[in-house]
């Protein structure tokens, strides 16, 4: 039989009445005759709870142990979307990451799949199972501990098992019915895409759009699969929601097709080091041993054999940036005056594939920021966006500034 795909994010299970609703959903696909994997997140607030939790105990965890803990809430919604399912005499069961398994790289906190073994639920499907419940988020390294894939990592999980079962779709049940041109929750004239390019979802998420994780717009293109995001709260046709394609797919496209914004952004500027070679990658290379994910960089101008190096890194990897650079200042690897570290900053970036061929995006973006009295600390461009970093308190301005100026109110 085919398979089907469907994830449901915290909002859509965050009550055993919400759960009951998203099984109804699961049972009106069984009986359309699909076999279907169904991947579930935490309650809504539980991860944060969880992660909180460890926070209180150990600042600078132990990755492995913080794995053990966060991973903890898709299992309680993973049991009881297989009960409610049963009530329904929807015949399920529920499987936990290292049950599957879901063999993961061993990088606790951020781990990659890679590799799904289908064969243990399909022979339960070839049982007479017509619903596996997996709990998303979660594998297990090869050591053989539990690992969890970031923050938002159910996504992933779902298209990973749609790539692996060679599903028909993979459908992401989320709170709002699709992907926006902007996160409708901080603009009123966000609107619903009916399709977005892979490469456009690929960057929006890398830059903040937390309604898909990263990686999973990342291994839906490179497998394929067919990825639609739509609401767990109304009744949904066949083509509801937002479909995420191949750009020959689509049709018309506005030159930017959207705007995003990181809220947990950190300017963190090293004054004084000495300007020699070699210099960055003293820097950057304990940043990234330490796990840090370094966004933006900027280099100043020296003057006389010195200069301040600035860059971005989430908020939440400030105090392991800071002991890293300490550390190799104590080595005497690297020498500073000053590590200035701005947690009050955000980052708005556009983004559209048809940068790639038209001019004046840039101009425009900065003009109206200019216009709205907002200052920029730190600008980063690629091919089909162009990020800036700004104070927070300025963020959902920006934004909504944005919006209007690049008129995706209006479709192409
Ligand atoms: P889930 O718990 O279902 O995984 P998330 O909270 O992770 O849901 O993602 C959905 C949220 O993403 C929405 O509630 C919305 O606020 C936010 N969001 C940010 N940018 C966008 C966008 N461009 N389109 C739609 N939603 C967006
Ligand atoms: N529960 C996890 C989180 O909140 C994973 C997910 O919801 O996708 O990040
Ligand atoms: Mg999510």
């Amino acid at each position: 039989m085919p398979v089907l795909v469907m994830k449901f994010g915290g909002t859509s299970v965050a009550t055993t009445d919400r759960i009951r609703r998203a099984a109804k959903r699961v049972g009106v696909e069984v009986a359309k005759g699909y076999d279907v994997i169904v991947i579930v997140s935490a309650m809504s607030g539980e991860t944060n709870k969880l992660v909180g939790l460890v926070g209180e105990t150990s600042p600078l965890y132990d990755a492995r142990e913080y794995d053990a803990v966060v991973s903890s809430g898709e299992n309680v919604t993973a049991g009881l979307m297989a009960l409610t399912l049963q009530e329904m005499d929807v015949p399920a069961r529920s499987w936990q990451g290292w049950q599957v398994p879901v063999k993961t790289t061993s990088a606790h906190s951020a781990a990659r799949i890679e590799d799904i073994p289908p064969d243990n639920i399909t022979a339960k499907f070839a049982e007479g199972m017509r619903v596996a419940v997996v709990a998303g988020f979660q594998g297990i390294s090869p050591e053989g501990r539990i690992t969890t894939l970031g923050r938002g990592g159910s996504d992933t999980t779902a298209v990973a098992f749609a790539a692996a079962f060679d599903a028909e779709r993979c459908d992401i049940y989320t709170d709002v019915d699709g992907v926006y041109t902007t996160d409708p929750r901080i603009c009123d004239k966000a609107r619903r895409l009916d399709r977005i390019a892979f490469e456009e979802m690929l960057e929006l998420a890398s830059l903040g759009a937390k309604v898909l994780q990263t990686r999973s717009v990342e291994l839906a293109m490179r497998y394929n699969v067919k990825l639609r995001v739509l609401s767990s709260f109304e009744e949904q046709s066949d083509d509801a929601g937002t479909l995420v394609c191949a750009e020959e797919e689509i049709m018309e496209s506005n030159v930017v097709n959207g705007i995003a914004y990181s809220r947990d952004e950190a300017k963190m500027t090293l004054i004084s080091v000495a300007d020699r070679p070699g210099i960055a990658a003293a820097i950057f290379g304990p940043l990234s041993e330490a796990g840090v994910n370094v966004d933006m960089i900027v280099q100043n101008i020296s003057e006389e054999g010195r200069t301040d190096m600035t860059f971005s890194c989430p908020t939440d990897q400030v105090l392991r940036a800071e002991k890293a650079l300490q550390e190799a200042k104590e080595r005497g690897d690297i020498n500073y005056h000053d590590l200035v570290a701005d947690t009050n900053v955000a980052k708005v970036s556009a983004v559209g594939i048809g940068m790639r061929s038209q001019s004046g995006v840039a101009a425009r973006m900065f003009r109206t920021l200019s216009d709205e009295g907002v200052n920029i600390k730190v600008i980063a461009t690629s091919e089909i966006k162009i990020s800036v970093l700004i104070d927070r308190k300025y963020m959902e301005l920006a934004v909504q500034a944005l919006h209007d100026a690049f008129e995706l109110d209006k479709s192409a």
